[in-house]
């Protein structure tokens, strides 16, 4: 199906004079700010903007969409810039449009178990103001400091609480959003059951910007745990991570809130290049297994997390474990996890994937990756780590020690190939969690079905005929 006209080239000066007027001097970047609104995390797509505007409330944000759907111009919507995938830097003469300044919290109901929150503060401030009304808000993400309530909604981020919660489209129970024509959806329902039709917010959770502006949303709480456990393990082989996960969910009674993957390389690069970092375990093992457990009672965690993982020592499930005696120790473990892309950034671009298969295939897709990827490239050194509980990797290929940052460059695309290819033989996903926005635009387009692609085009034809949000995205 081919989409309407594209959008308009050069925005006319009457009406960025009008976007101007509608956001006031205070809602206006000047061009000696612009720069970190205009790069990205890993430096890899440069922007550029007509136009930046940080207007403070959702009717400002509906005002200059209707300037730019009357005049059809491009908007890129942008939240805290933490996304991995290029969604959120405009590729032209396009508004940018960054939801900072919107930071009202609208409402907490610790008896409803729901916050209502505008799109521009954190995630971090988020979990803080469910913490204080003595609640939990479980997404929990390494950009939590800085990206948005809007961009974890529009990317539908996952993160290291999904085994016990769910992905950010299970923490939502209702949405504002403006719409592509300037219009506002007031869909702030603090309902938990609502079977009249479509389920029109899950359009715009996950939809990277790409249908609509997310103004403000309502969040599910859960009771906060009285107990944490962390713990980290080494173990032979991701077989062994498989099934010691199993293991642990048997014997706490499904207690595991996280349960995280990596191999050898990764504690290695972050304890090389991350400062603070170390090996918690003593010895060198081949892969390693971060995982939390929770409770709401205190007392009885401890214990029963150490039976665990004593009858796993015996069943040969892992072969050296630590548990954090401390909440500084335990942040010291999650830190190494959470730095795990910046260290990975110290060694260049590389091929990075960040794919999904059903759990108990992950150890069947690693050994099948390995041989394709050390086949095109036998220089290159494999950091796999992530989200094991959720059948997601991080899939990340670098270059030798000490090789230049474009190491790769010239297999890059052939690795991405052969890496994809593999997860279609395990009808996988080739985006698990960090969305597809420029960097998967084309391999979505290769990889996912006819019927999906012309249902995924037809609904962006509805909402947006003229393509004016988040063009080259996507789709
Ligand atoms: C160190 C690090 C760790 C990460 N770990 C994880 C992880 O564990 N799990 C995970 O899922 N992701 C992870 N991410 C990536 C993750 O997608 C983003 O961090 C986050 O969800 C994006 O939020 P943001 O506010 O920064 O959005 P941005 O980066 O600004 O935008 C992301 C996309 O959403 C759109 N968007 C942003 N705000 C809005 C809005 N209000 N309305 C409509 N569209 C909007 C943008 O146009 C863009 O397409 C990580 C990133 C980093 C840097």
């Amino acid at each position: 199906m081919a989409m309407n006209a594209p959008h308009r080239k050069s925005p006319p000066k009457s009406a960025l004079d009008a976007i101007a007027r509608a956001v006031g001097e205070k809602g206006l970047v000047a061009p000696a700010d612009a720069a970190p609104f205009l790069s990205e995390w890993r430096g890899r797509w440069p922007g550029e903007a007509a136009l930046i505007v940080t207007p403070a409330s959702t009717d400002e944000v509906a005002a200059v969409v209707k300037i730019c759907a009357d005049n059809k111009i491009a908007i890129t919507p942008q939240g805290g810039n933490t996304g991995l995938v290029g969604g959120q830097i405009p590729g032209g003469d396009e508004i940018l449009l960054s939801l900072k300044r919107l930071r009202k919290v609208r409402d907490v109901s610790p008896l409803n178990n729901t916050m209502t929150l505008d799109a521009g503060l954190t995630l971090a401030e988020a979990q803080d103001i469910a913490a204080e009304a003595g609640r939990l808000f479980p997404l929990s993400i390494g950009a939590e400091g800085t990206c948005q309530i809007g961009g974890v909604i529009s990317t539908n981020a996952g993160g290291v609480n999904v085994l016990r919660y769910g992905n950010c489209r299970d923490l939502v129970l209702g949405l504002e959003t403006v719409l592509p024509d300037g219009r506002i959806w007031h869909g702030l329902k603090r309902l938990r059951k609502d079977n009249t039709g479509y389920d029109l917010k899950h359009l715009f959770i996950g939809g990277e910007g790409t249908l609509g502006i997310v103004t403000a949303a309502v969040l599910k709480l859960f009771p906060a745990p009285a107990e944490k456990i962390t713990a980290f393990a080494g173990v032979k082989n991701a077989a062994d991570a498989v099934a010691l996960l199993a293991h642990a969910q048997d014997a706490t009674g499904g207690g595991a809130t996280s349960f995280e993957f990596m191999n050898r390389l990764c504690v290695e690069l972050t304890s090389a290049h991350i400062p603070g970092v170390r090996d918690p375990l003593g010895a060198p093992h081949e892969c390693y297994v971060l995982m939390e457990f929770s409770s709401g009672e205190t007392g009885a965690l401890r214990g029963t997390v150490e039976t665990m993982l004593a009858d796993a020592l015996e069943k040969g499930l892992l072969t050296d474990a630590v548990i954090a005696e401390s909440e500084a120790q335990a942040k010291a473990l999650w830190h190494m996890r959470h730095s795990m892309s910046e260290a990975i950034n110290t060694q260049g671009l590389g091929a990075r994937h960040d794919v999904s298969v059903a759990t108990s295939d992950i150890p069947a897709f690693l050994d099948a990756a390995e041989a394709a990827v050390l086949t095109l490239a036998p220089e290159a050194r494999i950091v796999a780590f992530g989200h094991m509980g959720d059948g997601n990797v991080h899939y990340d290929i670098i270059g030798p020690d000490g090789a230049p940052k474009d190491a790769l460059a010239d297999r890059r695309a052939e690795i991405e190939g052969a890496v994809y290819d593999i997860i279609a033989t395990f009808d996988g996903s080739i985006s698990a969690e960090h969305g597809v926005g420029r960097h998967r635009r084309d391999t979505l387009a290769k990889r996912k079905s006819p019927v999906e692609l012309h249902m995924m085009r037809a609904v962006k034809a509805a909402l947006d005929p003229d393509g004016i949000m988040n063009p080259g995205k996507m789709l």
